[in-house]
């Protein structure tokens, strides 16, 4: 059977156009600064891959960045999305531990996992620089009818029974990313920290600090319900950076010292010169925030020791793959992490898409992340 029969009968929603050439609907960045529909060839699924029709989407604050900052750069026809769980509709003859059926959760990142970069403990730069980000970046994203997923077996991760897929769809993205600021920073028992901003990204670093032992946890960010949420993580003090410079607030309700760790997950270029202000000699500051624009990082000389500070400056993509997935899964199934309280605006059908995204652009105070239900 060729694989346009094949989606013809899986799919119903895939049209026939007049050459016979199969194709899909997709959300796509037309150019920077402009979003639209496309209707896009089938991909083709290769021996190692699979081709999965999503159930639940999200949309990402990186999809803002990437559109209308042009963060990386300019991009035709691209679909966007790197956030969605949903059922495989075919794998490559060489795919062992997935079939058609399968409902999965698609991580953001999925790395080659034979590359050098993964060998080495790298894998979200395998083939190069954040190559292990290829939805909506170097590749089309999961805004499609279909999408292409490489390396099945090392990136996806079977939804486990009884965990609602709008949930799991969390686990895409902004766990393992808001975790991975914990991670790169080494948040250890006891420690303080400080996480800047606090989107559903920035809440997950707060829940992933909290999990990691951290003891008292500033968290920075103005909308209500993020800052009610984050309390909910294990957040103990709110800081508003419309009050003043953050590092003058957190200097001043620490009696000067500052704190262990700070965690970057919103802000802008000029947010490192506040963290290396409060955080402590030997600290360290991680970043998963993307940069949208600005050219430069400045760091304060002088609070950075005049350069002899040990206080270690880092930024971190997401780990993608497999085990990754299934670990952070196995988090919400002995409910140790509720990612429920992410999901503010929950909407319905393929369509939804475009409104989803516009939320994302337009951050209203009530939202913390929408979610697509298809
Ligand atoms: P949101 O826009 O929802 O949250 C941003 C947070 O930063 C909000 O709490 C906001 O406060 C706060 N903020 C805004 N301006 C400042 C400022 N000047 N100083 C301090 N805090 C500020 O974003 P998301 O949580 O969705 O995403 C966070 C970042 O992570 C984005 O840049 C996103 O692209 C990136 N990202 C990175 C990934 C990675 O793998 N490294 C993957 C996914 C996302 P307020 O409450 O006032 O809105
Ligand atoms: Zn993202």
């Amino acid at each position: 059977m060729s694989s346009a029969t094949s989606f013809s009968r899986l799919l119903g929603m895939i049209v026939l156009d007049k050459i016979g050439v199969v194709t899909l609907k997709a959300f796509v960045m037309k150019k920077i600064g402009e979003v639209g529909w496309a209707e896009k060839p089938v991909p083709e699924c290769g021996p190692l891959d699979a081709l999965v029709k999503p159930i639940a989407l999200a949309p990402c604050t990186s999809d803002v960045h990437t559109v209308w900052e042009g963060a990386v750069g300019e991009r035709s026809d691209l679909t966007l999305g790197h956030e969605a769980v949903g059922e495989i509709v075919e794998v490559g003859s060489f795919v062992k531990d997935f079939k058609v059926g399968d409902v999965v959760i698609v991580p953001a990142i999925t790395p080659d996992w034979s590359s050098l970069e993964a060998q080495a403990g790298y894998p979200m730069h395998s083939g190069g620089m954040l190559g292990g980000w290829k939805f909506s970046n170097i590749k089309d994203g999961v805004f499609s009818e279909v999408f292409h997923v490489n390396d099945a077996d090392g990136n996806l991760a079977l939804l486990p029974s009884g965990v609602d897929p709008a949930d799991a769809c969390m686990l895409c993205d902004m766990v393992p990313t808001g975790f991975q600021a914990s991670e790169v920073a080494g948040v250890e028992y006891g420690d303080s920290i400080c996480v800047i901003g606090i989107g559903p990204v920035g809440l997950m670093a707060v829940a992933g600090a909290v999990l990691k032992g951290a003891g008292r946890v500033f968290a920075v960010g103005t909308r209500p319900n993020c800052v009610a949420v984050a309390k909910e993580y294990g957040a103990t003090d709110i800081i508003s950076y419309k009050d003043g410079t953050i590092d003058s607030q957190v200097l001043k309700m620490t009696d000067g010292k500052g704190v262990d760790k700070v965690l970057i997950a919103g802000g802008n270029v000029d947010t490192f010169a506040e963290a290396v202000r409060m955080v402590k000699p030997y600290g360290s500051v991680s970043n998963v925030n993307y940069l949208g624009s600005g050219d430069f990082i400045k760091i304060p000389r002088a609070e950075w020791g005049v350069g002899m500070s040990h206080i270690d400056i880092q930024g971190g993509l997401m780990l993608g793959g497999r085990l990754r997935m299934e670990k952070l899964a196995s988090l919400l199934v002995s409910g140790r992490l509720d990612t429920s309280k992410l999901i503010t605006h929950r909407l319905s059908g393929f369509d939804a898409i475009e409104e989803s995204l516009l939320l994302m652009k337009d951050k209203p105070s009530d939202m913390i992340k929408p979610v697509v239900i298809l």
